[in-house]
């Protein structure tokens, strides 16, 4: 087991810390700050700001047959990239990016044409489509950086990020990766650069491009910090840190001073976009300590995430909404439930490697949901054969995390009269102590949620949240 590099912090930063030069330039001082203070950086980024989004619509248009709706997407996003690159740089620095990213977009272009061909977009080369996004990204931001005195060296993120084959959403192999890191990313931080790398993305043992899911930027900075014992891990982004929800749906959303690894976890699985649901392993494996931190107000203390959740008088931290989900309902009309029924249910859900939300089931009935995908209705036909099937979507999770749910009498009561307008289709507590969660229309998500947050965080505990982010909202109004 090796030692904790304390001097060193893992520093994420996400699209909308990217999305143009004058982002990637704040982007610069935030990891200058870090170095004037006599740390080493390893820096991971994300794709610039809807650039994901974009790549994977050129793929669909492409594997359609569309090619010029393809490479229509492709040289618009040329452009942003070739601007963003003559605003950030200048001098030998520019010269040195310019034709790098023409080469990438070349590469973009004639991957695209040969999609379009063959009119056929496997999950494979989708990933190839859509790892130019960090791959161009990255590259950028070394180059300001080195152009900046911060010792910028760009890392291919594919040739550390080791992973299994599984296309989409590829899982990483850690004690390869580990391996790997100390063979490229520890040479160049011993020697005082600013290593910095596209998240995202990865490669299998025989080098083939893989991605680790949307929003994987966070977990490849898990798994650079946990690789290489960082002292911390940042994840910079557009919020004030982890707040008590989402701030689109709430306004008055406050800030969460500190979480617990767990409680974060919960969250980031349920919906809050903030964090990748698998980020916090690799750094609670270490005690890591991780920070979510604003890059648009870098004096901003933040969230903390640490081992233990501190206690608190409100009984939730937070509450998260996870959209696009369908319930079925599964009844056993031929046979009641029988030894071996469960099974044989979930092994269909095992077949099409679909991963159940929430589980609720009577004497004869199971009802599940799951994120509403292009597999359920051969999932449904499959279940069909052993029990009767109803498949409903558009619904909605909201889960309502906090450590000290497990201290508070009624709390099921409170939660249930704060929204009692809204209709609940399914509940779960006590499956994890530390959330509660219900099912509901996706239309009623907004009103639901702003109901829970008024009720719940009226009047907050200030050793826990940010009182003053809502005094500043209040005035602002
Ligand atoms: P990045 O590009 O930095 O990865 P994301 O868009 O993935 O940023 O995540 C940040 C967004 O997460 C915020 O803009 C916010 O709208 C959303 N979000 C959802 N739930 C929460 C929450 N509980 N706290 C903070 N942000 C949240
Ligand atoms: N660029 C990827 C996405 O948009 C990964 C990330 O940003 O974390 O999903
Ligand atoms: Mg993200």
């Amino acid at each position: 087991m090796s030692v904790a590099r304390e001097s060193l912090v893992v520093m994420k930063f996400g699209g909308t810390s990217l999305e143009d030069a004058k982002a990637m330039e704040r982007t610069a001082a935030i990891v200058a700050s870090r170095r004037k203070k006599g740390l080493d950086a390893a820096v991971v980024v994300s794709a610039m700001a809807k650039v994901t989004d974009q790549l994977l619509a050129a793929a669909a248009a492409a594997g359609r047959g569309d090619k010029a709706g393809a490479l229509a997407l492709s040289s618009r996003l040329r452009h942003r990239h070739i601007d963003t690159a003559t605003d950030l740089l200048t001098g030998e620095h520019a010269a040195g990016l310019h034709p790098a990213v023409h080469a990438e977009f070349d590469a973009l272009d004639d991957l695209l044409r040969g999609i379009a061909a063959v009119g056929e977009l496997t999950a494979r080369t989708n990933d190839l489509v859509v790892s130019f996004g960090e791959r161009l990204s990255s590259r950028m931001v070394a180059a300001a950086f080195a152009q900046r005195g911060l010792e910028g060296a760009h890392v291919d993120a594919r040739s550390c990020i080791v992973t299994d084959a599984n296309y989409g959403k590829a899982a990483p192999l850690e004690p390869a990766i580990e391996a790997k890191l100390r063979e490229i990313v520890l040479p160049l931080i011993e020697a005082k650069k600013t290593a910095v790398m596209g998240g995202f993305i990865g490669a299998t043992t025989e080098g083939i491009t893989t991605t680790l899911g949307r929003g994987g930027s966070d977990y490849t900075a898990a798994l650079v910090g946990g690789g290489l014992h960082a002292g911390a891990i940042e994840i910079w982004t557009d919020v004030n840190g982890i707040m008590t929800t989402d701030p689109r749906i709430c306004p008055d959303a406050l800030r969460v001073k500190t979480i617990s690894f767990e409680e974060a976890a919960e969250l980031a699985y349920f919906g809050a976009k903030v964090l990748h649901p698998a980020t916090i392993l690799p750094a609670v494996q270490k005690n890591i300590p991780v920070w979510v931190l604003n890059s648009r107000n870098a004096e901003n203390e933040g969230t903390q995430i640490t081992a233990v959740a501190p206690r608190c008088k409100s009984p939730f931290k937070s509450i998260a909404a996870k959209k696009k989900l369908t319930i079925i309902d599964i009844v056993a009309s031929r046979m009641l439930m029988s030894h071996g029924y469960m099974k044989a249910v979930f092994d269909v859900f095992d077949k099409y490697k679909c991963v159940i939300d929430m589980v609720s089931t009577s004497e004869v009935s199971i009802s599940l949901s799951v994120d509403s995908n292009q597999r359920l209705p051969e999932i449904c036909e499959d279940l069909s054969k052993i029990a009767d099937v109803k498949m409903e979507g558009n619904k909605a999770l909201i889960c309502m995390v906090g450590e000290d749910i497990r201290g508070h009498n009624g709390i099921a009561g409170q939660v249930f009269s704060a929204i009692s307008h809204v209709n609940v289709r399914m509940i779960s507590q006590g499956a994890s102590e530390i959330n509660m969660s219900f099912m509901i229309e996706e239309e009623d998500v907004e009103e639901a949620v702003r109901s829970l947050h008024k009720h719940f965080f009226a009047d907050p505990d200030e050793a826990i949240f940010d009182v003053e982010a809502r005094v500043q909202v209040e005035s602002k109004a």
